[in-house]
This record gives C-alpha cells, structure tokens and sequence, in this order.
C-alpha cells in the first residue's frame, strides 16, 4: 500500500502522523511512505531523517493526497485538506465528529474510508487511541500545577515536595483514570500528598493496588469533593463520562471557599471542564485568575510537548496502521471489530452511532 504522510496545518499543531521509525517499519513490511516536506520539522525530524528511513519526500499535501492510498494524520482534516480526499482514499487520524457538521458533511461527500483514532476500542473497553494523550495530560498536569503555584502566576508560592521541615503541598485529583492515574505518579515523584476521588468504587481498589499507602482514595460525592477541594493547595480535574459533557463538579461556591493562590489543573476542559468557573486556555496564555485561584485551562496539552506526544501517539497507533496496510482496510475491518469501532464515515455515510445522533444525519 502506498501511505502518505502530510504535515499538519492546524495552528500550532507540530506532532506528526509517523515518525521515520515508524516508516521504517512499514516500508520492512513491503508498503511505501510518502511524506511531506518539513513534515516532522517541529520536532526535530528533517526530511533527510525520513529519507533514510526510506520514506519519500514531496513537496506539497496536493502531491500527498493525489499519491497515497492512505492517508495517516494526527489533527482532524481542515478544510483545504478535506477538499483533496478522494473516494475510496483511507484516512486515519483523530477526528471528533460529533460536534463538527461541517467537517462530517466534507467527510461523506469525499465518499472517503475515515477511520477515527478516538473511537477505537480494546478488548478491556478502553480506548487504546485516546489514552497515550491521556497519559501525557495527566503526567503534565503535575509540572502545569507546579508552575501555577508560583507566585508569578498568582499562586500560593508553594513547592509540590516541600522541603525537609516543611510541609509539601496538598494535591487533590478528582477522577482516576489514564489522566488521574499519572497524574497521581507524578505528583508521588514530586513528594506531595495525594488524595484521588472516583466515583467507580473499581477504580479506586485498583488505584490502591497500584500505590499502596502512599496516596488516599476517596468515594467521590459532593461533599467529599468540597472537604478535599476546599483544603487542596492544587486541584486536578480528570473526570470523564463518556460521550457526555464533563460533570461540574467543583462549583463556584466551593472555588469561593479555596485558598487564596490555590490552583486548578481543569484536564477535563476539552469536554467542557469539571469546574464551574473553566474556561478554555491556549498555551500562550494559558492561566488566570477567579476569586485568587489560579486555573489553567489548555484544552490541548499535548501539544505543548509534541515530540513526546508524537512518539506516544506512534506507538499506539503503529499495530493498526500495519494492520490496515497489510490485510487491506475491508479485511482488517472486518476481522477486528475494535478497528471496526474506529470507522466513523464510509463511502458517503456516517457509520457510527453516536455521531449521525448528536448531528441529526442518516446512519
Ligand atoms: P478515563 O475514562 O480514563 O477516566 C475518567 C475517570 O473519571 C473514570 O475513572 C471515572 O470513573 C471518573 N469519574 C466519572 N465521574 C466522576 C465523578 N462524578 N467523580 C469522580 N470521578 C468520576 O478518562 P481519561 O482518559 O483519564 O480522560 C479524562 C479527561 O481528560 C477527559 O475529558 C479527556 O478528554 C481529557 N483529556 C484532556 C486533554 C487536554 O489536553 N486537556 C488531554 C487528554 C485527555
């Protein structure tokens, strides 16, 4: 199978969809690559790194589309690219459907194959496409809330550990999940105390499997969210209902209630956000301030670390892609449901469920 590669064009977008080790693997399995000038560029991959690794460089995403049975990517199409999709083309990458009519309607009229990274399933029902920038999130979320609680961003002027004879700071992660659980991993490295609240009683049993005695887990109701919120130093929002806007659970009465110079790490907020008070950041600016607490809102995190979230994206993703090329994209659908579960627009109809319902189209 001939793939291509093009280089993202959403603003400050820098991961890529295959980095050479990745090209390299599929041109051993007999495929070719075809990658876009300066594709992976921003972190730190020159063409001539692709080339070696036996990809071949062209110089505009026209070429790309115009050559490649399929197209691998990271961000959702943008309209331009959109335009150069063609029937029977494959293209894999996150794509987010559900609220974006317009991006659906460009997507069944491309009569394109569209496979979605977010709606790929394992056989535990997790979402092996999704969790890599779950782990990133949640493990960045600790050195985000470290830096809102300098004082230069208005915080409490506290360091997460302490140091001997002084108190280490008091980090409270509301939902354990992929973002809570390595949240929780980091914050133990920076030695602070730790309490996770979840409202899946499993969740926590395994949580306190994973750390012994050195976090606290909590049932997470309404006013246990408020004792712990109310005494944290650092609050990490990481709850998550699936297909569904994120729970506020923390409410503005109980951000009233915080410590002056206390902060939020609302992880959540690309679903809405668990705070009442959140609104979404970008990275250049990626904090401010309500009644003294600091809330950092960035609704795209991985992106701030886009060679570690490349690598952790490819990893994932390189067992499907591989798949796909191998067997062809009717066999590999069909022998893997989970893969299956992945297509969202085939052919000039929208396949998945949850997106033709939340956008009113024929499924
Ligand atoms: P996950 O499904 O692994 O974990 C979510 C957890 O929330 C589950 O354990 C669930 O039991 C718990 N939960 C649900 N309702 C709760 C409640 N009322 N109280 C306490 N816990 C509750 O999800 P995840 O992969 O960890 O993702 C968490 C969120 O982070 C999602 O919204 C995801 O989209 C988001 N995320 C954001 C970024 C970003 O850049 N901002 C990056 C990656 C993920």
């Amino acid at each position: 199978m001939i793939l291509g590669v093009p280089k993202e064009i959403k603003t400050h977008e820098y991961r890529v969809g295959m980095v050479p080790a990745l090209v390299k693997e599929l041109v051993a399995n007999g495929h070719s690559v075809n990658v876009e000038k300066s594709a992976g560029l921003g972190i730190g991959f020159s063409d001539e790194d692709y080339v070696n690794a036996g990809a071949k460089i062209l110089d505009t995403a026209q070429e790309i589309f115009d050559t490649s049975e399929m197209i691998v990517k990271v961000k959702e199409p943008q309209p331009s690219e959109r335009a150069m999709l063609r029937e029977d083309q494959i293209l894999f990458t996150y794509l987010h459907l559900a609220p974006d009519l317009e991006q659906t309607q460009d997507l069944i009229k491309s009569k394109a194959i569209c496979i979605a990274y977010e709606t790929v399933t394992d056989n535990k029902g997790h979402l092996p496409l999704l969790a890599p920038m779950s782990e990133v999130a949640g493990r960045m979320s600790i050195q985000a809330g470290a830096q809102a609680l300098e004082k230069s961003c208005g915080g409490r002027g506290l360091l997460l550990g302490g140091v001997p004879g002084v108190e280490p700071a008091k980090i409270v992660i509301i939902g354990g999940g992929v973002v809570g659980a390595n949240a929780a991993q980091m914050a133990l490295g920076q030695r602070a105390n730790v309490v996770i609240l979840d409202n899946n009683i499993e969740v926590l049993r395994s949580l306190d499997r994973q750390f012994g005695g050195s976090i606290k887990t909590v049932f997470s109701t309404k006013d246990a969210i408020e004792k712990h919120v109310i005494d944290a130093d650092l609050v990490i929002g990481g709850v998550l209902v699936a297909g569904a806007s994120a729970p506020k659970l923390v409410t503005k009465e109980m951000i009233k209630k915080m410590k002056t110079g206390a902060a939020i790490v609302d992880v959540a907020i690309d679903q809405g956000g668990c705070v009442e008070t959140s609104v979404a950041t970008t990275h250049s600016e990626p904090t401010y301030l309500v009644d003294g607490v600091v809330h950092y809102c960035v609704a795209n995190m991985p992106g701030a670390v886009a060679r570690t979230s490349t690598f952790a994206l490819n990893n994932a993703t390189l067992p499907y892609i591989l798949k796909i090329a191998n067997k062809g994209y009717k066999k590999a659908l069909l022998e893997d449901q989970h893969l299956m579960n992945g297509l969202n627009v085939f052919k000039g109809k929208v396949t998945y469920k949850s997106v033709s319902d939340s956008l009113g189209l024929e499924y």
